[in-house]
């Protein structure tokens, strides 16, 4: 009988993707999946370091296998990713019955870490030997891909919605180092992939049905590789990209709005398949705060910025993230940041209450002195002001027709399945019901349709607006439909 693995992920795209290869490896080896973790020959949690709360998060999960490692003293427990780079001393002396410990840049050896576990029954680690800083990063090894990097569709075997719109990795690490950011550290210098490798691994997907690709990258503006003498950026990769046949649209996250050029605004413009959307990062909207995090941009280059991307890009959605209660932060401080979130009316933020991670510069040299008290209200204000924003931003979409990329089952709908199932009933798989999509700006629309219509780019008349969702009907023509070739889906993201 195949052996099973749990394998749980937590935090960034970067961590779903390396879930994803990492899975692909133990299925080549012959595991198979499972979703009980206490059922399972193999438990890995892929994890991240970015808050205090997402690792504490870990070792509550470790605490619950515990009792499970000592009944099942055979099972293999392994963390995987950013914190066991970070905290591998907290990990060996927190939880001493983890067998596994391997970091983000060494994902490809988990099959032989796997094997010399079951062969020794002793603790199997792998971490970081990261290259020299001082190679210009166009210029590094992309040796690291070269193992774990998806050339081979059983690599990718997430099936449904995943394979619609896969994730593909241009560039590894970082070079910034933000005051607050573990991933300099965590996740190494700077590299990106080379732009051959990336086209051949986004044709491959597209021919096994993938209709949206988006491009991972630490800093993925940055990206830069040197080949024959000539520098490739990441606008030279998106032109690459458009010829890539089977694929409609193309996405880029995440951005450092410190380089970012003109080139990739022109290319956004000028590719039909490059979508209007830019995840751009501000942090805060004070120049004193962006100084002690090392930013390396004020906020009137970061408004610039927007004000270029606006101009250059007709119609172009911008999505960024603030960090609430930084060191030192005053409330006149914090009000520069509600003035630079009514300022720029984004599509959506996403908003974090400052903890100090051990190993950065600001843990090293600056207090965290804001009260847990100012942050949660400061987060709850941010958080309330974008609401009212986005909702502005919504109500005029009313009447208007949208293409959206049908994307699976709505989250409501996929509940009410659930709730069918648990209770009993068959589920008339073929009815209509609510599915979901996005636009090319990213925003999520739900529409009541036939499962037929997933993987399918479809026309939207917007009839309702919330500030999170778009309603809508179809208003497709029945001539130019097609039904999808995908799997049966899984869910969407
Ligand atoms: S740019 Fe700053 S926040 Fe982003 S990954 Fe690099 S160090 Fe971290």
């Amino acid at each position: 009988m195949s052996e099973t693995v749990y394998l749980e992920t937590m935090g960034c795209q970067m961590n779903v993707l390396d879930s994803e290869l990492v899975l692909g490896q133990l299925f080549a080896m012959g595991y198979v999946s499972t979703q009980d973790m206490f059922a399972a020959d193999l438990v890995l949690l892929n994890t991240c370091s970015v808050r205090e709360h997402a690792e504490e998060k870990v070792y509550s999960r470790l605490g619950q296998l515990k009792k499970h490692k000592v009944h099942h003293p055979e099972s293999i427990l392994g963390v995987i990713g950013c914190m066991a780079e970070r905290d591998t001393d907290g990990i060996l002396s927190r939880t001493p019955y983890v067998d596994l410990i391997c970091g983000p840049g060494q994902l490809n050896q988990i099959p032989a870490l796997i094997r010399e576990i079951k062969e020794t029954r002793k603790k199997a680690i792998s971490l970081a030997t990261y290259q020299s800083r001082r190679v210009d990063p166009a210029e590094r090894s992309t040796m690291q891909f070269d193992t774990l990097e998806a050339l081979d569709l059983s690599r990718r075997p997430q099936p449904g919605a995943a394979l619609l719109q896969p994730y593909i990795r241009i560039q590894r690490g970082c070079d910034k180092f933000c005051t607050f950011c573990v991933v300099p550290f965590t996740r190494g210098p700077e590299q990106s992939r080379s732009p051959a490798a990336i086209i051949e691994e986004a044709q491959m997907l597209a021919d096994a049905g993938a209709k949206e690709v988006t491009l991972l990258g630490q800093t993925v503006n940055s990206y830069a590789h040197m080949e024959n003498s000539k520098r490739f950026r990441l606008s030279d990769l998106l032109a690459l990209l458009q010829d890539v046949s089977g694929i409609e649209r193309i996405r880029f996250v995440t951005n450092h709005p410190g380089d970012f050029g003109d080139d990739i605004l022109v290319a956004m413009r000028n590719l039909p398949k490059v979508c209007e959307y830019l995840h751009i990062p501000a942090q805060s909207g004070c120049n004193a705060v962006l100084r002690r995090m090392k930013r390396q941009y004020t906020v009137e280059k970061y408004i610039d910025l927007i004000a270029r991307a606006r101009d250059t890009v007709p119609g172009i959605e911008i999505a960024s993230d603030f960090i609430v209660g930084f060191c030192g932060e005053t409330d006149a401080e914090f009000a520069e940041t509600v003035n630079l979130v009514e300022q720029v009316m984004y599509k959506n933020i996403f908003c974090f209450k400052y903890s100090p991670r051990p190993g950065t510069a600001a843990d090293r040299t600056i207090s965290d002195d804001v009260p847990a008290s100012t942050k949660r209200q400061r987060n709850i204000d941010l958080l309330n002001l974008q609401e009212r924003i986005s909702l502005d931003r919504n109500r005029p979409m009313i009447g208007k027709t949208v293409e959206v990329l049908v994307e699976g089952y709505s989250k409501a709908a996929l509940k009410a399945q659930e709730a069918e199932q648990s209770r009993g009933q068959e589920i008339d798989w073929r009815r209509s019901n609510q599915l979901v999509g996005r636009t090319r700006g990213d925003k999520i629309v739900v529409f009541d349709d036939d499962e037929a219509q997933v993987g399918q780019l479809a026309q939207i008349r917007i009839t309702a607006a919330t500030a999170l969702t778009l309603h809508g009907v179809c208003v497709t023509e029945q001539a130019s439909r097609t039904d999808s070739v995908l799997p049966v889906l899984q869910h969407s993201r």
